[in-house]
């Protein structure tokens, strides 16, 4: 009898030295009072609170980040209520007031009748997990706007442009407003490149796309690059005028920046021709249709000498 109760208080001995030992913390409630009966002691390594403070689970609630609060202990109370095991990842509250993220997985233990008698669970450390997870979300995050930014000058990109040119055109056609497209080029820069070189010819497209990127203001004006030495700027809800009004800043405002071009054979300086078209989309239309025609008026700004617009 006596090697009994031995046997056992070592058996408990070993599960307690097991328990306390392992990273994850080990802890019991007891339904009936949502009293803490038990909480491994390393929980105050992690988060500072002596176990002696964690008696009820309005302690356990309180010690948690505000956002997290509501939902993990509805979720929990209704998981726990329904017997139902489960776990919850949130933030808990350290003593000097920072947060670690915590996975709490829940077992609820029935009575013989099936009530509920306590729920028993092991809190696992996981901010190293959540700082790789959000780390990889950033990331993501980067990646995306990078696939929608140009390489070289850091304006928005040719996928851009097409992505924002098909939600336009629908919204264009929707609410039967103008849509306008400028297509800028700049002048001989053929020449340019051979003059100063690929490199200087790559500082020159970075200073053309900045100086064009701050032109059109309204919040869903869209600039970018549209390829090679050529630009676009797609004006929702902006009529022939506007869009030529706009057109003429764009080549006043890269004029002014006094960019020299010894070699064009339009002027000492660096020079763009513009084509702008304008439309209401119908509905048989398609949005390439407006890209066409303004390709069509930039030709045409060509033929006449460059440095100067064609509109529709
Ligand atoms: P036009 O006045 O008729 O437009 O003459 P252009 O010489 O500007 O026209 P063309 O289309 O013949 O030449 C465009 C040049 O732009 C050719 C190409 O080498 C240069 N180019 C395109 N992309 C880049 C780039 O990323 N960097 C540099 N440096 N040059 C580029
Ligand atoms: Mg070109
Ligand atoms: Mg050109």
């Amino acid at each position: 009898m006596t090697d009994l109760i031995n046997d056992v208080s070592t058996e408990n001995d070993v599960y307690k030295t097991l328990l306390e030992s392992t990273k994850a913390i080990p802890w019991k409630i007891d339904w009936a009072t949502l009293q803490f009966v038990y909480i491994g002691p390393q929980i105050e390594a992690l988060l500072g609170w002596e176990p002696s403070s964690w008696k009820s689970v309005e302690d356990w609630a309180a010690r948690m980040h505000a956002d997290d609060r509501q939902w993990v202990v509805d979720f929990c109370v209704s998981q726990s209520k329904s017997g139902i095991d489960h776990e919850a990842d949130y933030r808990a509250l350290t003593k000097e007031g920072n947060y670690v993220w915590i996975r709490d997985v829940v077992h609820v233990v029935r009575k013989e009748s099936g009530e509920v008698d306590s729920l028993v669970g092991f809190m696992f450390d996981i901010s190293e997990r959540k700082k790789t997870e959000q780390e990889l979300i950033k990331l993501q995050k980067e990646l995306e706007e990078l696939s929608f930014k140009d390489g070289l000058t850091g304006v928005a990109n040719r996928r851009m442009f097409d992505a924002v040119i098909e939600t336009e055109w629908l919204k264009a056609r929707q609410n039967k407003q103008p849509l306008s497209l400028i297509i800028i080029d700049i002048d001989f820069f053929k020449e340019y490149n051979d003059f100063y070189g690929h490199l200087q010819g790559d500082d020159c497209l970075k200073q053309v796309a900045t100086t064009l990127n701050n032109i059109a203001t309204r919040s869903r004006d869209f600039f970018g690059r549209f390829g090679g030495e050529e630009f676009v700027m797609l004006l929702p809800e902006t009529d022939e005028n506007a869009a030529w009004a706009l057109a003429e800043r764009c080549r006043q405002s890269l004029f002014k920046k006094q960019i020299p071009h010894e070699n064009s054979k339009v002027s000492q300086l660096l020079t763009i021709s513009l084509g702008v078209s304008t439309m209401i989309p119908s509905q048989d239309d398609e949005h390439n249709e407006l890209i066409s025609r303004a390709d069509k008026q930039l030709y045409q700004a060509k033929q006449k000498g460059r440095n100067c617009i064609q509109s529709a």
